[in-house]
């Protein structure tokens, strides 16, 4: 299943998860829910790290470059972090979006 917003549902990019910083938060593009990087992503990310180390170390046998290894270690280090489930939560309190909702509201208000 690929990543998507835990409140309206709409794609996260790949990016997000694959290349950004475990404490990098996503804002939704669509319905601006924010979320963050749980605990289970920096452990998860540990534990391919670490399967990626064995496989570039053990697969000398079969592939004899150093760099393919790595290549297609990291390759499956990116595709299993973003498919690794529970990585994200939405941030309960959003300070940013509420101050936006209350700007919104108040709008509504006058008009
Ligand atoms: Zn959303």
């Amino acid at each position: 299943m690929l990543p998507s917003c835990l409140k309206c549902g709409y794609r996260i990019p790949i990016s997000w998860l694959g290349f950004s910083n475990a404490s990098t938060k996503y804002r939704c593009i669509k319905c601006c829910a924010l979320h963050e990087s749980t605990d289970s992503r920096k452990v998860s990310e540990f534990i391919l790290l670490i399967s990626a180390l064995f496989f570039v170390i053990k697969l000398d046998v079969l592939i004899e470059s150093s760099l393919s290894r790595a290549m297609i270690a990291l390759s499956f280090l990116l595709l299993f972090s973003i498919f690794v489930p529970g990585q994200y939560r939405l941030v309960e309190n959003d300070e940013q979006h509420n101050r936006t909702q209350n700007v919104d509201a108040n709008n509504n208000g006058a008009n």
